[in-house]
């Protein structure tokens, strides 16, 4: 083993090339990359893997012939070459519509008040700015990186890791690692550190009710049947209360462990502020902060995102509509298995008299959680107390989703982002005082991770 490097020299590296890193995400952000459009995707593409060229990891374009490439790359360590880390992040970014919203044109980063604004600033190209910089960081102080960095930035994660599976089978190397440091993290909204263990899943799908060929005159409401009531009689049969009434649906709902019980109840949750921000009085159901903190971890649930069906304009038109929409979301706890899941509402839905509604399933993914006592938990949580000085928040688990069950290794969400970022909002934007701490903490952690044993 060679001699201990310091992290103070990759820090201060870090430090006096902050307008360096800023400029990158300048660039980045200029440049657009909506995966539901397609718009700037392949320039995007290119675009990261110059970066990683120049940085000397080897980058590669992976393509499986349709949607957004994923871009990944490698830096073998010379002093460790036994253990890898990998950082998952997306090039892509949500549309930035609606435009009259933003203060500032969503492609053309500005600086205000020591924020970046722009679509994608924060989510991810922030995050991935960082990864890209730590490790110049490492690169030009140490001449070498403390364990093997890889690299795998995909194109299409704000439209759920479509194709990201289908990657993970014909590039299974590029998912490998012994660790991993996942797309987004950062502070509370009270600057505290937050290492983020685990990711819900999620069963998306639209049911649709089909009844005339056409659009009629409202007046044959007496003789034929309105799509919009069957659709709502269908969703209707879904809930009760706050229970999901499909046979089976919580069979597979892995309980709470003490350890994640504890982690919980530790964290601190400001129920005041959310419901102010959100305008709301009450959370559903008049449920407690510890019984809303426990839900937003491990409650599985079923939201209708979207619903319509016939006119929905100023005024009134007496129309009797051919067909109506339902998207719907549930979210998944582990072990729910998303391709399960479908089949039983499938066959739910038979069974309470709605054999008519379409389903159309759209996204699948399973949800996700690292254990406390993983060497990348520990690393993450020894880093955030070295760089911002404070104890950190364990989260068991995001309410949010994210492909996470795609890598087997343990992964750490942690990162230089900040509450109020407006991610997928207009005036997205990044405080650039936490790209450079995000960065530290990053590094830092992983540097730790390298030194660990992995039992
Ligand atoms: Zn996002």
């Amino acid at each position: 083993m060679k001699a201990k490097l310091s992290m103070k020299e990759v820090f201060d590296y870090i430090d006096s090339n902050k307008n360096r890193a800023i400029e990158l995400l300048s660039k980045l952000v200029s440049q657009p990359s909506v995966a539901a459009t397609g718009q700037g995707i392949k320039e995007c593409s290119e675009l990261v893997m110059k970066l990683l060229d120049e940085l000397g990891a080897n980058p590669k374009l992976n393509d499986i012939g349709e949607g957004s490439p994923v871009v990944s790359g490698e830096i073998k360590s010379k002093r460790n070459p036994e253990k890898t880390i990998l950082f998952y992040n997306h090039y892509d970014v949500q549309p930035p519509e609606p435009l009259e919203l933003w203060d500032s044109p969503p492609f053309t980063p500005a600086i205000r008040d020591g924020k970046m604004y722009g679509r994608g600033v924060s989510d991810d190209k922030g995050e991935l700015t960082g990864r890209v910089k730590l490790t110049e960081a490492f690169l030009k102080t140490w001449k070498d990186v403390p364990c093997n960095f890889k690299f795998l930035f995909e194109g299409e994660e704000e439209i759920g890791s479509i194709h990201l599976s289908q990657y993970l089978k014909k590039y299974p190397e590029i998912f490998k690692a012994d660790g991993v440091v996942w797309e987004f993290g950062g502070v509370d909204p009270n600057g505290r550190p937050q290492v983020v263990l685990g990711v819900k899943g999620i069963l998306y799908v639209q049911l649709t009710t089909n009844v005339a060929k056409k659009d009629v005159h409202s007046s044959l409401g007496a003789i034929v049947q309105n799509p919009a009531w069957r659709l709502v009689g269908a969703l209707n049969t879904l809930k009760s209360g706050e229970k999901i009434l499909i046979p089976g649906w919580y069979d597979d709902v892995r309980k709470f462990t003490k350890q994640e019980l504890e982690l919980i109840r530790q964290a601190p949750y400001d129920a005041k502020a959310i419901k102010a921000d959100l305008g709301i009085r009450n959370f559903i159901a008049k449920m407690s902060i510890e019984e809303a903190k426990r839900a937003l971890v491990g409650k599985p649930t079923c939201t209708i995102c979207g619903i319509y069906s016939g006119y929905t304009g100023p005024g009134s038109k007496t129309v009797l509509p051919s067909e109506a929409f339902a998207k719907v979301d549930f979210r998944l706890v582990p072990d729910q298995d998303p391709d399960d899941l479908v089949r039983k509402l499938r066959k739910y839905l038979v069974t309470q008299g709605y054999s008519d509604v379409k389903i159309t399933y759209s996204e699948g993914e399973r949800a996700k959680r690292t254990s406390p006592k993983e060497p990348i938990a520990i690393a993450a949580k020894f880093a955030a107390e070295q760089v911002y000085k404070t104890a950190s928040i364990v989260q068991v688990s995001s309410a949010g989703t994210g492909p996470m069950y795609l890598f087997n290794a343990p992964c750490v969400a942690i990162g230089g982002g900040h509450a109020f970022s407006n991610a997928h909002a207009p005036n997205e934007n990044k405080q650039l005082e936490y790209l450079v701490k995000g960065m530290k903490w990053v590094a830092s952690t992983v540097n730790r991770f390298a030194e660990m044993r992995i039992s």
